[in-house]
C-alpha cells in the first residue's frame, strides 16, 4: 500500500471511528480484562487483520479499529476515563479532537519492527522445556496449567525504553548511522580507518532522553506468564507442544517459540509404558501360582481389569490383555495391550505343621515326615 494511500485511508478511519464500536468488543474482551489480556488480543488480532497479509475486504478497517482499541485499552488513563465516560470522555479529554497513533506504526513498534512490514526481523530463540506427566495424565488426556517467567515489552513505552516519544533523539555521535568511522595513526603517514558500532548509542542511531519510568529504560520487564497444556491422550514420549511467539520478547525480535516437550513420569513399581503397550508387574502367592487366582486391578483411570489363571503361573509370566494400553496418539480411540507380569512371593518362614503337610502333598506315597528333617 502506498504511503499516500495509506495516509488517506487513515484520515477517512479516524472520521469513522468517532462512532466505532465497543472499544472491548473490538479486541474480543470482557471489561474486566488484565493489560496482558489486552496486549494478547492486540497481538493476535492485529496479526490477523494486517492488510499485508488479510486481503479480505474490511480487514483494513478492522486493523484500523484494532489499534485504536489497543491505544486507548493500553493506557490505564485513557482506558478509565472510556469506562466511564467512552469515546466522548476521551474526546474531551484531549481537548475536543482525538489524537490517534498512526496503526502500521503501533504495529512495528509492538512487533518490534516485525510483523508483515516487509523487511524480515530476526526471530528470538526458542525456549524448550521437559515436562514430565504422570502416565495417567497421558493415559486420560489432561490440561495442565502452568507458569513461564519470561521478558515482554514494556507496555509503557512499548519497548522503546523512553519516557515519550519525544524523547527518542537521532544519535548526534553518529548521527544515525549506528557506526562511526574512526582514523587511527599507527606510524607516521599511515593512517588506518576502520568503521566501529558508535558507543554513544550502541549501534542503534538513536538516543533516549528521558528513560521509560516503568522499565527504568530497560524495554522490557519480567513477567510470569500462565499458559494451559494440552496433553493428548497417548502423546509419545518427547512430544512436543509449541506455543508460538512466547519466549521472550525484545525491541530487537521476534519473540521465539515455547516449545513444551512431553515425557511420563518414571513412577517407583507402577506403570511403565513402552510407546503404546502398558506394562504393570503383579504380585502372587505361592497359592496363587500354584492353583490360579481371580484378581481385581485398577486401572490409570480407575477403571478395573480382571486379571485370572486357571493352571500354574511361573515366575515371571507375562499375560497379554488385548486393548487395554495406552491409548494410540492420532487414534486414540485405539488401543496398545497391556503386559501384566508376574512376581510370586514365597513365605519367609512355614510353621512346622504345614511343612509337614507340604511333604506329604509333594510325597503322596510317603508316610510319615522327610527323612532328612527333624520336625
Ligand atoms: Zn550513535
Ligand atoms: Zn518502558
Amino acid at each position: 500500500m502506498g504511503s499516500l494511500t495509506c495516509l488517506l485511508f487513515l484520515v477517512l478511519s479516524l472520521v469513522l471511528l468517532v462512532h466505532a464500536a465497543d472499544l472491548y468488543k473490538v479486541l474480543e474482551l470482557s471489561k474486566s480484562a488484565s493489560e496482558q489480556d489486552i496486549r494478547k488480543a492486540y497481538k493476535k488480532l492485529s496479526r490477523k487483520y494486517h492488510p499485508d497479509k488479510n486481503k479480505e475486504p474490511g480487514a483494513e478497517e478492522k486493523f484500523v479499529e484494532i489499534a485504536h482499541a489497543y491505544e486507548v485499552l493500553s493506557d490505564s488513563t485513557k482506558r478509565q476515563i472510556y469506562d466511564r465516560h467512552g469515546e466522548e470522555g476521551l474526546k474531551a479529554h484531549e481537548g475536543g479532537h482525538q489524537h490517534h497513533a498512526n496503526p502500521f506504526d503501533m504495529f512495528q513498534s509492538f512487533f518490534g519492527g516485525g510483523g508483515y512490514g516487509g523487511h524480515q526481523v530476526r526471530k528470538g530463540p526458542t525456549s524448550t522445556s521437559e515436562f514430565e506427566i504422570s502416565l495417567a495424565d497421558i493415559y486420560t488426556g489432561a490440561s495442565i496449567d502452568f507458569m513461564v517467567k519470561k521478558r515482554i515489552l514494556c507496555d509503557h513505552c512499548r519497548g522503546t525504553g523512553a519516557a515519550s516519544s519525544s524523547d527518542i533523539h537521532e544519535c548526534k555521535a553518529c548521527n544515525g548511522q549506528g557506526v562511526r568511522i574512526v582514523r587511527q595513526q599507527i606510524m607516521p603517514g599511515m593512517i588506518t580507518q576502520s568503521q566501529v558500532t558508535c558507543n554513544e548509542c550502541g549501534g542503534r542511531g538513536r538516543v533516549i532522553g528521558k528513560k521509560c519510568p516503568h522499565c527504568n529504560g530497560n524495554k522490557v520487564m519480567d513477567h510470569t506468564q500462565h499458559y494451559t497444556l494440552e496433553v493428548p491422550k497417548g502423546a509419545p514420549e518427547g512430544h512436543e507442544v509449541v506455543f508460538e511467539g512466547e519466549a521472550d520478547e525484545s525491541p530487537d525480535w521476534e519473540p521465539g517459540d515455547v516449545v513444551i516437550r512431553i515425557r511420563s513420569k518414571k513412577e517407583r513399581g507402577g506403570w511403565r509404558r513402552k510407546e503404546s503397550g502398558l506394562y504393570w508387574k503383579e504380585t502372587i502367592s505361592v497359592e496363587e501360582a500354584l492353583l490360579g487366582f481371580e484378581r481385581n486391578l485398577t486401572h490409570l483411570d480407575g477403571h478395573i481389569i480382571e486379571l485370572q489363571r486357571h493352571g500354574v503361573t511361573q515366575p515371571g509370566y507375562v499375560q497379554t490383555i488385548k486393548g487395554e494400553g495406552m491409548p494410540i496418539f492420532d487414534t486414540p480411540s485405539e488401543h496398545g495391550d497391556l503386559y501384566v507380569e508376574y512376581n510370586v512371593v514365597l513365605p519367609t518362614e512355614i510353621s512346622p505343621e504345614t511343612k509337614k503337610r507340604l511333604y506329604a502333598a509333594f510325597h503322596p506315597e510317603a508316610t510319615g515326615s522327610r527323612p532328612t528333617d527333624e520336625l
